[in-house]
């Protein structure tokens, strides 16, 4: 059963690039689990799958042929044969995503598939999401939390507090998807046994030696 580095956190965290270092570093593999909501979402956007309907949005999820590669050197994600790597990172799906996420039964079949990359994947592996230290790998090696202040989140992705009006929209954006996010998994604080890196005053190489420091203890 390989060794599994959990790492959950909300969006701008910078969970993403920190996670994928980690793996780096480690010779790991490296789950995106949020790519496959994305992925999911864009299927059902690209067929015509109604996101509020949940019967439909769960059909699709255990029908699509979803591929996602775990070398965390080189991303790919595809959708029945295409590849959808960058356009799984377009405004219309992050705003869409939270559809996906909060239907159960796509969810239950999202986390059943995560399961199964990770048992497949033969070595160590770094799994990121927002479930990955409760639900999809509770009994992982190493469990952490990566925070933020909501300042230092919105910072990150270029949104400035008090800036233009584009500002305001998209910090709107980020701040309703972890809204939504929330009401089906709790990433703002730290489950039991879960070791929590704060990375609002580190910046990218001191977070991952401070993720590299909670895999090690
Ligand atoms: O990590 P990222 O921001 O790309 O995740 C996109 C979306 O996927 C999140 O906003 C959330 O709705 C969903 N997600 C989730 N559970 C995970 C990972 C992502 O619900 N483990």
């Amino acid at each position: 059963k390989p060794l599994v580095v959990a790492i959950d956190g909300p969006s701008g965290s910078g969970k993403s690039s920190v996670s994928r270092e980690t793996a780096r570093r480690l010779h790991a593999a490296y789950l995106d689990t949020g790519a496959m909501y994305r992925a999911v979402t864009w299927h059902c956007l690209d067929t015509g799958v109604d996101l509020q309907e949940a019967a439909s949005v769960e059909k699709a999820s255990r029908e699509v042929d979803l591929k996602i590669s775990t070398d965390p050197d080189h991303e790919l994600v595809s959708v029945d044969g295409t590849d959808v790597t960058l356009a799984i990172r377009e405004p219309s799906i992050s705003s869409a995503v939270s559809a996906v996420a909060t239907t159960l039964g796509a969810r239950a079949e999202l986390i059943r598939r995560q399961q199964q990359i990770i048992a497949d994947s033969g070595r160590r592996i770094v799994a990121e999401g927002r479930d990955i230290t409760t639900v999809v790998a509770p009994d992982a090696e190493a469990r952490i939390l990566l925070t933020a202040s909501e300042e230092a989140r919105l910072r990150r992705r270029g949104i400035q507090l008090g800036g233009t009006q584009g500002d305001a929209q998209l910090q709107e954006q980020v701040l309703t998807r972890d809204a939504k996010d929330s009401t089906v998994v709790n990433f703002h604080e730290a489950a039991d046994g879960v070791f929590t890196v704060d990375s609002s005053d580190l910046d990218f190489e001191e977070t991952v030696e401070a993720v590299l420091a909670a895999v090690r203890s």
